[in-house]
């Protein structure tokens, strides 16, 4: 990590896992960075559910020296655990490369207090009300009436982005035939029965799969309360009905609190004891639909004053659980280009490579999420059952390492191994390398 080459001045439009990232990154680069959050100082509280962080993530913090601050607050997971819905044991994949489960509003914290010690001017309960790329420098007015400019504005505010809407109006996110259902277990249910117990007491990530349904659960002995967290992924939901949980209705939020369980206990019935242990246990869930934006073949804005981070600029189904992970690559790539540059012209060309970069990856991320939700999403039947024999053929039960490339993985394997080992920061360095030799080339 060397200093950036000229400071820029930066804002960042949402202090969510990509805002604080790049914000933190930008700022140890040393350039000045303000991140404007619509939400109160507390709004971490208010985050539920559970993130995955892989080593494509981890070793970006790892380069930045933060690593140590950030699993401050991770579970380390030794093996990812797959079972059958009726209780089986399939295959364990050993996490040779590090797999890291979170509650998010742990990790929310820790990055926003990171970034506020490092120096970035975090401003809470700020929104906007207009922005503006048509001037020499891009801006934006707030709804108090202030006008902020500066030479580059990040738009990392989520899948319902202001500034992409403002940007790109046409880009909206549509909902996908899933959903996840979110749902935490106090220790001393868990430890009623044994074979919750067991999973309780199990460092693994758990990922149970049955008929067109799959769970993925982990114990989350870090978080305040401790609990077993599961997320209930339904590829077979079928939105603004109230057919398969008796609870949905036409055009309720994304994310909604439900305190009814009699549709859930029975969709989810032919899972093991365990399950429905859990099931008959718990009062209330928190509804998930599962929603992503169309391809944007650029993240830039006309002008190039603006350019979308994260969820605002490809928020993909969390299948491969890399959504915030993506964020974070973008983070580091975008940081790494704007320390490169020797002029505020070049931020062109900063940005132009940046789309160079993420576009693809994004575009590849979207077909291994197709591959993960055919594979793990499969009724009962001849895919499940090509599924469970390449699984046990491939990985023993005592947690063999990923498959190295010549022994033919199954798509699955391939593709989160693909996902996972990715080196964005030699990928960065050698489109930028590519990016001078040609413009030499070019001069000469
Ligand atoms: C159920 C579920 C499970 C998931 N599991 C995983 C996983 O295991 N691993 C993984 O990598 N990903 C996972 N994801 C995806 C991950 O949650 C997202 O990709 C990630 O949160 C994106 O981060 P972000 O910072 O881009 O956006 P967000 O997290 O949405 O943050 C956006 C921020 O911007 C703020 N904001 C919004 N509008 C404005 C505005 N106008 N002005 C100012 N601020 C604004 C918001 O308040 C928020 O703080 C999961 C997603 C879901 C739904």
């Amino acid at each position: 990590m060397a200093p950036a080459r000229i400071k820029l001045d930066i804002i960042v439009v949402g202090g969510g896992i990509g805002g604080m990232t790049v914000a933190t990154f930008l700022k140890q680069d040393g350039h000045t960075v303000t991140v404007l959050e619509k939400q109160s100082e507390d709004y971490q509280n208010r985050s539920t559910g559970g993130i995955g962080l892989f080593y494509n993530s981890q070793r970006l913090w790892q380069q930045r020296g933060l690593w140590d601050r950030v699993s401050s607050v991770v579970e380390n997971a030794p093996l990812t655990r797959i079972f059958s819905y009726n209780g089986d044991d399939i295959a364990s994949i050993k996490s040779t490369m590090g797999q890291s489960n979170v509650h998010r509003a742990d990790l929310l914290k820790i990055l926003s207090e990171i970034a506020i010690e490092h120096g970035v001017d975090v401003r809470f309960n700020t929104e906007i009300k207009s922005i503006n790329d048509t001037t020499y420098r891009p801006s934006l007015v707030l709804h108090n009436g202030d006008m902020l400019q500066a030479d580059l504005i990040i738009g990392a505010d989520g899948i319902n982005s202001f500034i992409r809407t403002q940007l790109y109006p046409e880009i909206k996110p549509s909902l996908q035939p899933s959903v996840i259902l979110l749902v935490n277990v106090p220790p001393e249910v868990m430890q009623q029965a044994e074979n919750t117990e067991n999973l309780w007491n199990d460092d693994s990530l758990h990922h149970i799969v049955g008929p067109t349904r799959e769970i993925v659960s982990w114990t989350m002995r870090k978080h305040n309360p401790p609990c077993y967290h599961l997320n209930f992924c339904d590829h077979g939901y079928v939105h603004d009905s109230n057919d398969l949980y008796g609870e949905d209705s036409p055009g309720s939020p994304f994310v909604s609190r439900v305190a009814q369980m009699s549709g859930f206990r029975d969709r989810w019935h032919d899972f093991s004891d365990g399950i429905t242990h859990i099931l008959n246990s718990t009062t209330d869930y928190t509804r998930w639909k599962i929603a992503e934006l169309p391809v944007m073949e650029t993240y830039t804005s006309p002008r190039g004053g603006f350019v979308l981070l994260g969820d605002a600029a490809h928020a993909v189904q969390p299948f491969a659980g890399q959504g915030a992970n993506m964020s974070i690559e973008d983070s580091a790539c975008l940081a790494m280009l704007l320390g490169l540059i020797e002029s505020k012209q070049d931020i062109s060309i900063a940005l132009k490579l940046y789309d160079a970069i993420r576009v693809p990856r994004l575009a590849r991320l979207r077909q291994i999420i197709q591959i993960n939700i055919a594979t793990f999403g499969a009724d009962n039947g001849p895919d499940q059952e090509k599924r469970d024999k390449a699984m046990k053929q491939h990985v023993t039960k005592n947690g063999a390492p990923m498959p190295a490339k010549d022994e033919q993985p199954t798509d699955f394997l391939e593709g989160m191994k693909w996902l996972i080992f990715y080196d964005l920061l030699s990928e960065t360095e050698k489109a930028w390398n590519d990016y001078t030799r040609h413009s030499e080339q070019a001069r000469l």
